[in-house]
């Protein structure tokens, strides 16, 4: 592990060992990295073989619009917790069971689950400011370091294993088992010191960033009466790696009331559109779906009506009547003609209908107001493919690169541009990226032999492939001694 190549494509540069850095507040120096065993940097690269394993068993939400709104979210958190230079990844899980978890160096999960059932952005800030917490102060490495320090040398496939098993039980089963056999203790239990301080940090965070501190203690209540009221094993996963007891939630009460009452209204409309297009997204019953939506629309039996409508004409689009869908969706264009969402569901709508070039031409109009969003781009990219516009989308996506978003959908359509415009050594090096993004380090070393083999015309194009073959390759050879 400690001959562990740094990659690339991690801005490693940019990691800095801020842990435990007081920034104008007296904070426990517990989470000081100094005299532990495991190096911050080793803790990136646990987080990262983590998060890499993780996606072979479990799938991610892969909506660039819900991807962009989670991300956003926590590094506004991040941006006022203890370490701001870490650079956390936030990640949604398409799983319905409630849970978030985190790993060391500062990969954070959410479950969709955990979106559905949180009832204001205060509440999903909460605990994302909780996890965050649980990073910045190392609670996992550090009851690691305690409780396993024979076997340290396996730390990073120790670790991965446990979070696995966290984040699905299902996938965790196996790893559990050679763990179990090693003797490790083979569960997150989060100490109930980790938990107090990951609460106190957190509200703090969640306070600085100008949310509700008493959206902590009330989405902690919201899971324990969940966890009543559904008999059986429905016990949400967050509260067996984060115990949540009635002390514990009087506690977040009273620490809550000493900090004043936010009075200012921010726009969380974002929040309450996002939810509900997870809705849409995971249900099995878009019938019972529509008839919950025009009963809370008759009702008033909703905590915004924009996000309900927006619900519906989902809603409506997924069962085909696309007509009615737009002239919904016009009316609420109407109330909020910026909203990039509604301009994104109208050329969803168009595609949907078959209407290309009037989704283009939406998709071109609001570059111009949104330079550069993501989740705009990428629809943009895949409609200038479809019209055999590659060279057009990969300018966008190369844009997209240089502002520092790499994720695996760039990298795809990448390969895809490349692939229509006839660089193939490049289709095939992108592609690596694609793999490699998403932990099959494997297939990217085939596809990086394929790029060397395309780019024997260019000297420049050979030793770029080449270089990065050879990294990969140790990268896979010291995962597999892991
Ligand atoms: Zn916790």
């Amino acid at each position: 592990m400690k001959t562990y190549i740094l990659m690339t494509f991690l801005s490693f540069v940019l990691w800095r060992v801020s842990y435990g850095n007081p920034v104008d507040i007296d904070l426990p120096a517990i989470g000081d990295s100094a005299g532990s065993l495991i190096s911050p940097q080793q803790e990136y690269r646990i987080g990262q073989a983590y998060f890499w394993r993780m996606q072979q068993s479990v799938s991610l939400v892969d909506d660039s619009e819900v991807n962009s709104y989670l991300s956003k979210l926590g590094q506004r958190l991040v941006m006022n917790s203890t370490s701001p230079n870490l650079p956390f990844r936030f990640f949604m899980v398409a799983n319905p069971r409630i849970n978030a978890f985190a790993a060391p160096g500062g990969f954070i999960g959410v479950n969709s689950g955990l979106l559905l059932t949180s009832q204001t952005e205060d509440e999903l800030a909460s605990v994302l400011a909780h996890e965050i917490s649980h990073v910045t102060q190392r609670h996992l490495i550090r009851s690691f370091e305690k409780n396993n320090q024979s076997i340290l040398p396996r730390a990073a496939a120790m670790v991965g294993a446990l979070l696995i098993a966290a984040s699905d039980p299902q996938a965790g089963i196996a790893a559990m088992t050679v763990l179990q056999a090693s003797g490790v203790q083979a569960r997150i239990d989060h100490t109930r010191a980790h938990e107090a301080e990951a609460d106190s940090l957190g509200m703090l965070n969640l306070v600085k960033s100008g949310f509700d501190a008493h959206a902590m203690p009330t989405f902690f209540e919201r899971l324990q009466q969940s966890s009543r009221f559904n008999k059986g094993n429905a016990v949400p996963e967050f509260l067996r790696s984060h115990p949540v007891t009635s002390s514990r939630i009087a506690e977040a009460r009273g620490r809550a009331a000493s900090y004043r009452l936010k009075t200012k209204q921010r726009d969380n409309l974002q929040f309450y559109l996002m939810r509900e297009k997870l809705r849409v997204m995971s249900t099995t019953d878009l019938v019972g779906l529509k008839h919950y939506y025009q009963s809370a629309i008759m009702n008033g039996n909703y905590r915004n009506i924009k996000a309900v409508r927006y619900g519906l004409i989902l809603v409506i689009s997924a069962l085909g009547d696309y007509r009615q869908a737009m002239a919904e969706l016009k009316k609420l264009i109407i109330l909020d003609e910026e909203r990039l969402t509604y301009q994104l569901a109208m050329a969803d709508i168009e595609v949907e209908r078959g209407r290309l070039s009037q989704a283009l031409n939406i998709y071109q109009i609001n570059q111009k107001i949104f330079p550069n969003n993501q989740a705009l781009t990428i629809k943009q990219v895949v409609a200038l493919l479809q019209f055999g516009l590659p060279a057009q989308g990969r300018k966008l996506l190369l844009q997209q690169l240089e502002i520092g978003n790499r994720s695996s959908q760039i990298y795809k359509l990448l390969a895809q541009t490349s692939g229509d415009m006839g660089k193939i050594s490049d289709a095939h090096g992108w592609l690596a990226e694609y793999y490699y993004s998403a932990g099959r380090i494997k297939q990217s070393v085939v596809q990086l032999k394929l790029a060397v083999s395309a780019s024997k015309g260019s000297q420049y194009q050979l030793a770029k492939f080449s270089a990065r073959l050879e990294d990969v390759e140790a990268t896979l050879i010291q995962l597999e001694e892991l």
